[in-house]
């Protein structure tokens, strides 16, 4: 293990630790409802052109559609059900007060590519470890990656970036096989990273030493890859190197550390 992140995992214990003590005397806990990123993804980055998913919530329909096939962005043309960021699925996990978009990206040489910004609430069951998403039902985390992304005028972006696999028995006894991949990070008014526990780590410091709960915000990226082909990590990096800063922040003004 990576010693920064072995430090910051036993960090946590004692954080945690001392936390039990800590929220056994603190009398107040203040939800801040700042995040570190507006919950807004651009129509365009670079030559991508980003189109809107919106997910139906009736149970007997859940039918997926992109804004652009739609006239009206809440009412499912099909069922006349209500459309969500979100789909089913995803709210049955996540507390009312999590905001969530989808966005497809396409470009016209390049695959598509799908984000999804995920802005927790006062809870801090909110956000899920992405690995316990991700697998199950045929598909598997073949690899895992820690991805810089340089940017111009900040530090460079770390993401961790996963290769997945999905595989199914066909009925002809063959294997139908989809390579994709998964990148994602995390992002509070004054942290990122890209690792779930230190995430977890400085939600419980803030809460603890500050008496505070930000709303986080987690960023993904996926797209498909080519089994043993590693140009979809230029082109996650190219893309978030266009996109990052089209995530403008708001500005730190209100005298908070
Ligand atoms: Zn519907």
């Amino acid at each position: 293990m990576d010693p920064r992140r072995l430090i910051a995992h036993l960090v946590l214990i004692g954080v945690l630790a001392a936390g039990v003590l800590a929220l056994a005397l603190t009398t107040r806990v203040e939800g801040t409802d700042r995040a570190g990123i507006v919950l807004e993804l651009p129509d365009t980055v670079g030559l991508w052109k980003g189109d809107e998913i919106r997910y139906c919530q009736n149970p007997e329909c859940r039918e997926i559609f992109r804004l652009s096939q739609l006239e009206d962005r809440n009412t499912c043309p099909t069922c006349g059900g209500e459309l969500s960021g979100g789909s089913l699925i995803e709210w049955g996990l996540l507390p009312g007060d999590t905001r969530i978009l989808k966005k497809l990206y396409t470009h016209p040489v390049q695959s598509q590519v799908l984000v999804s910004i995920v802005i927790g609430g006062a809870s801090r069951t909110s956000i899920h470890r992405p690995q316990i998403c991700l697998v199950g039902d045929g598909r598997e985390i073949v690899g895992t990656h820690a991805l810089d992304i340089p940017l111009e005028n900040r530090d460079e972006l770390s993401v961790t970036l996963l290769d997945l696999l999905y595989r199914k028995l066909q009925p002809d006894g063959s294997w139908l096989a989809n390579a994709s991949y998964y990148a994602y990070w995390f992002i509070s008014p004054d942290h990122e990273t890209p690792s779930h526990y230190e995430r977890m780590f400085w939600m419980a410091y803030d809460q603890i030493f500050h008496g505070q709960i930000h709303r986080w915000a987690y960023l993904s990226v996926s797209g498909q890859r080519r089994p043993g082909n590693d140009q979809y990590r230029e082109q996650v990096q190219s893309f978030l190197a266009e996109l990052y800063p089209r995530l403008e922040r708001p500005p730190k003004n209100d005298g908070l550390p």
